[in-house]
Formats: structure tokens, sequence, C-alpha cells
């Protein structure tokens, strides 16, 4: 099973993502987490995609499409995956559909969940992020300063350095011109199951899981 989550930064795609692949059994694969992980470690490929992460453009396909079709072939052999933030432009998704197809496989599922522009401006802005356990945490500068940890973990808060006014902007616009083209490629296969990404995390988790035709469980 492969499931593509879509959705523009600040749409909560990677909370749902990571949801949706626990309930499933599904291993996540994030490029944006994969990227975080190798600037922090400082290793040849964090050198290599620091930048282009701070400047809110995309790393360059020939990096991001090696990394993640790497990543998926050592998962070939397992219950499949939850892609979040991959593909993001044409280019990615072609290289993808190829990948799978080697193998037999193709993807089941894109899910697009859907806000609107000032509210992913402003769950950007006042996004912060638990040092230890990665959990979002949406209040403004003074609440952050307040509070300083985790109510989960008790872990440190912060800032991602792409979270700023310019860069958030600029991630926007390289979504809607590179990647939101995707949604027609996707609905055009019947791939695409569309998701109002407004309300709370378990509202809109809920919402996909229904979706995507899993909704037996506990939920009321
Ligand atoms: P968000 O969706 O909130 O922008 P991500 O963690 O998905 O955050 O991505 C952060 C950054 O990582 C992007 O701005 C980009 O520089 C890089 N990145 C993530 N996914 C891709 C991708 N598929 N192709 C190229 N660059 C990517
Ligand atoms: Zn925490």
């Amino acid at each position: 099973m492969y499931i593509v989550f879509m959705g523009p930064p600040g749409a909560g795609k990677g909370t749902q993502a990571e949801r949706v692949a626990e309930e499933l059994g599904l291993e996540h694969v994030a490029p944006g987490d994969l990227f975080r992980q190798a600037v922090k470690q400082g290793d040849r490929l964090g050198a290599e995609v620091k930048a282009f992460m701070e400047q809110g453009i995309l790393v360059p396909d020939n990096i991001t499409i090696k990394v993640i079709l790497e990543r998926l072939l050592s998962q070939a052999g397992g219950e499949g995956v939850v892609l979040d933030g991959f593909p993001r432009n044409y280019n990615q998704a072609v290289a993808l559909d190829e990948a799978l197809e080697q193998q037999n496989k193709s993807i089941d599922w894109v899910v697009n969940i859907q806000v609107s522009q000032p509210e992913l401006v402003r769950r950007l802005s006042s996004r912060w992020l638990c040092r230890e356990c990665q959990a979002p945490y949406s209040v403004d500068g003074r609440e952050a300063e307040a509070v300083r940890q985790c109510p989960a973990c008790g872990g440190g808060l912060y800032q991602r350095p792409d979270d700023n006014p310019e860069t958030v902007t600029r991630r926007l616009q390289v979504y809607f011109a590179e990647t939101e083209p995707l949604i027609d490629y996707y609905r055009q296969q019947n791939k695409l199951v569309e998701v109002e990404g407004e309300g709370g995390v378990e509202e809109v988790a809920g919402r996909i899981i229904r979706a995507l035709g899993y909704d037996g469980g506990d939920n009321n």
C-alpha cells in the first residue's frame, strides 16, 4: 500500500501522515524530516540541502529523488509506505510512478489536505516544535516563552528556521507553482482523496481515515 499526502505547508500534512501511517501499520517517509535530520547531523546530505531549505525552495530533484527512491527500495518488503512531502513536482511524480511500476506496485491513494491561505500563514508563524518529540504546538511568541516546555514530554520548544514570515511566503509560492498542479495529475488517475484540513487534529484524522474507507475502530 502506497499513500501520498499532499497539501500546502501548514496544512497539517506531517501530523496526519504520521498518524495514518501508525494506524495502518505503514512506514512514514518524509523528505523534510530526512533532510532536517541530515542538517542536524552535519553530514554530506545535510550540507547539500541546507541552503535550499533555509530559502524555502525545493532541494534539487537529483538529490531528492535519489534519497527517497533509495529509502522506498529499502522498504520494499514491508506493508507499504505513507509518503509525506514527496512528490512535490511533476518530475518527482513521474520518477515515483516509474520506480513503483518496476516493482509491479503503484500509488493507491493521494490524500490532499485543504486549508485556506490565511489560516496557513497564521498556523506557520505561530508554530513551535518540541526538540525532543517533535510535537507541534500552535502558540504565539509570548506564550511559547512562558510555556517553554512540551506538555507531552517536557522537552524545550523551538521554531523551525524556515517558519519565519519571508520563508513561509516563499514556501507557499513554491507549493502553488510546483506542487499544486500534481492534484490534477492524480485526479486524472482517480487516486485523489480530498479532505478538509481545518478543525482539530482528531477531527481531521477521523475524516482522512473515513475517506480512505477505514472507519471501523473506536471512533465515535
Ligand atoms: P513543509 O511542508 O512545512 O514546507 P517539509 O518538512 O515537508 O515542510 O519540507 C521542508 C523543506 O524541505 C522544503 O521547504 C524543501 O526545501 C525541502 N523538501 C521537502 N520535501 C521536498 C521534496 N519532495 N523535494 C524537494 N525539496 C523538498
Ligand atoms: Zn515533546
